[in-house]
């Protein structure tokens, strides 16, 4: 009971630049935008190629490989890169979506800790705080901009030229799976491979999976 206690009042805390760089790639354009957030106290927000739907965001796997060589040649362990996963939903609801909780449970499952932060146009924010030992726990966070640190001002052009080169659109997976290709074991077996941060991924079990909130 202590620990939650604790827990609870260590919000996931973002910097006013890494803060008003997220709410500025949100915005940018119709489709999820993702990042890894950078530190404990997220202090940048790093966008990865990726494809992006108005319902899904799947970062490319070379992308996140040179990701995070990048990270560990500026003298960056996994614990301050690699941790904490962020995404925009264009939609005003921040609840996870199936395809949510699948990569987050297959791409940071396996990490001793992992945050999954979504933030929904209209300001509506999730964060979710996974610890992996013993039972495992899973918090709900409150969220907080730190505004007592020092910050870099805003820089939109650096933030606009980060989104063009790294941000590719797709039109969204249709809602209504195919039911001939649903009942194919072939067409299961190939969702267990699928790598979400592999591709773009439009298979027809993975359209099912669109989120209910939106
Ligand atoms: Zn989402």
């Amino acid at each position: 009971m202590q620990a939650k206690r604790i827990l609870r009042q260590a919000p996931l805390r973002f910097s006013p630049y890494a803060w008003a760089k997220l709410l500025y790639m949100r915005d940018l354009g119709s489709t999820e935008v993702g990042a890894f957030g950078v530190s404990k106290v997220i202090e940048e927000i790093v966008l990865v190629r990726q494809h992006c739907s108005e319902l899904t965001v799947k970062f490319e796997d070379s992308a996140v490989a040179d990701y995070f060589d990048d990270q560990v040649d500026q003298g960056r362990s996994p614990e301050v890169f690699a941790r904490i996963w962020v995404h925009t939903h264009p939609g005003s609801s921040a609840f996870p979506s199936s395809t949510d909780e699948e990569t987050f449970e297959r791409c940071f499952g396996t990490a001793d800790w992992a945050v999954m932060f979504i933030l929904a146009r209209g300001g509506n924010t999730y964060a979710r705080l996974r610890l992996s030992g013993g039972p495992g726990v899973e918090l709900v966070l409150p969220v907080e901009v730190d505004f007592r640190l020092p910050f870099p001002a805003a820089a939109p052009l650096a933030w606009e030229a980060e989104y063009q080169t790294k941000v590719i659109h797709h039109e969204a997976p249709a809602p209504v799976p195919r039911p001939n290709r649903l009942s194919s074991n072939s067409a299961r077996e190939e969702l267990l491979l699928l790598d979400p941060f592999q591709g773009i991924g439009l298979h027809p079990l993975r359209q099912s999976n669109y989120d209910p909130w939106f």
